[in-house]
């Protein structure tokens, strides 16, 4: 059940644990006057220049209000690039020694960059004062912008994009997460119940009070290629014309599983496999490993590494099916709606917010996180039955439309900022 909206403002006094739930995510958007007149202006903050999901989804939410907000990147990168095309205002708050904080980091290496931690805290916090929310779009981002309310003193939002279990974090971060939501976050939306379900366990916050927010998926970059002729699309793209073509879509790090993928490509004789996508964060020596892997398993001339592309509807376009490998649970997995709105048959890893989107032998096909035999046999299934692969991909186009479109996720994530801000 999802939490029910509540007229009264939000208490911004209290701890979010004591709080009443703040979004009925099925209500329809407030498009009154009055409302649109109070729009509040947005301070948003991501530490990452590069474009993961989490970037995507704010490139889309900043797009939607550039003449009342403003973006803070804490590293800059082509994500800085794409905000200042559609109009956005970025400001860039570099600190190496901040930059260097990793996802497993120890006590210790948190103690060395205290100093640099405590001037983005002010830098940030400074900034804030000129707007009336703040919309915290990352886990360190949430660290830096949360510790400075006593600055700041503005509201303050964070979209929780992560399943947030000691198989992704280390212990010193959860602890710093779990303390800055309880005192000094007004509002969490979650991107799936799966994030929601792993905030509540470890902060002891009532699951209701956290409203869950899918990301949108913009349909019109998809249909821009109805009826296209695959064949000139794939020899624009330089693959293989008449080739049974897999997809799998995203960054190359060891838990997103491209090396299950190639183990299944191995047990599937003529069947080629594109990999679209870049190591984003530091994981080149995973990325040499799977060339490594494509050679060792003799399947090289089937894999194709195409690289980080930013026209991801015309390489998923290309496809014959699109696949979801992460060997641990995916906390929403755009890459799969992308996959549905490009009317493609999606087999993906049951695991976390995946199954939130794929109903599996009606919208797309589950198999079982890091099962090679599973993968192998799934692609093979809709390989052999186009008919039902077809069926699958058409009513995921409908699922995508539905439940996971970009006007939807907007007007959400504006009646959340609307709804702190008063
Ligand atoms: N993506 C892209 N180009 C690529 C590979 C991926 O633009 O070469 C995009 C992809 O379309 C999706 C995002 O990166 O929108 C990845 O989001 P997802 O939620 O699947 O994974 P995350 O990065 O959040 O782990």
């Amino acid at each position: 059940m999802r939490p029910t909206i509540d007229a009264t403002p939000l208490a911004h006094s209290l701890p979010l644990s004591s709080r009443p739930a703040a979004l009925d995510p099925s209500a329809p958007p407030a498009a009154s006057a009055a409302h649109v007149s109070a729009t509040p202006n947005v301070l948003f903050v991501d530490q990452s220049g590069q474009l993961g999901g989490a970037e995507f989804a704010l490139l889309e939410l900043a797009g939607s209000c550039v003449t009342r907000s403003e973006v803070v990147l804490l590293s800059d990168g082509p994500f800085r690039t794409r905000l200042e095309a559609i109009g956005a205002r970025v400001q860039v708050m570099n600190d190496a020694r901040v930059s260097g904080i990793v996802r497993q980091a120890s006590g210790l290496n948190c103690l060395r960059v205290v100093p640099g931690i405590l001037r983005q805290v002010r830098a940030i916090a400074q900034r804030a004062r000129a707007f009336d929310v703040l919309f915290l779009n990352t886990q360190k981002a949430l660290v830096l912008g949360a510790l400075g309310k006593p600055l700041h003193r503005r509201p303050v939002i964070w979209y929780q994009h992560d399943i947030l279990t000691r198989e992704h974090f280390g212990r010193a971060q959860l602890t710093v997460v779990k303390w800055l939501v309880r005192f000094a976050v007004d509002l969490v939306v979650a991107n799936s119940q799966a994030s929601a379900n792993s905030l509540a366990a470890l902060t002891g916050i009532d699951v209701q009070r956290v409203p869950v927010i899918y990301n949108g998926i913009g349909a019109g970059a998809f249909g821009r290629f109805d009826g296209t002729d695959v064949a000139a699309l794939r020899r624009r793209l330089g693959l293989p014309e008449q080739a049974w073509l897999a997809g799998l879509f995203g960054r190359l790090a060891p838990w997103k599983g491209q090396h299950v993928a190639l183990d299944a490509l191995a047990r599937l004789p003529d069947a080629h496999l594109v990999l679209v996508g870049a190591p984003l964060f530091g994981e080149d020596a995973y990325a040499q490993r799977l060339r490594d892997q494509a050679a060792a398993l003799g399947i090289a001339d089937r894999v194709h590494f195409a690289g980080f592309q930013d026209d991801v509807p015309a390489w998923m376009k290309a496809m014959d099916v699109i696949l979801h490998t992460s060997t641990e649970p995916e906390p929403f997995g755009r890459v799969i709606v992308e996959g549905m709105a490009a009317v493609k048959p999606v087999i993906a890893a049951a695991a976390g917010g995946v199954t939130e989107i794929v109903r599996h032998g009606k919208n797309g096909w589950l198999v079982k996180p890091g099962d090679v035999a599973a993968l192998a046999e799934a692609i093979g299934v809709l390989r052999a039955d186009p008919s039902m692969a077809q069926r699958l991909a058409t009513q995921a186009q409908i699922d995508a439309h539905t439940e996971f479109s970009m006007e939807r996720y907007v007007q959400r994530m504006t009646q959340a900022i609307g709804q702190a801000a008063r």
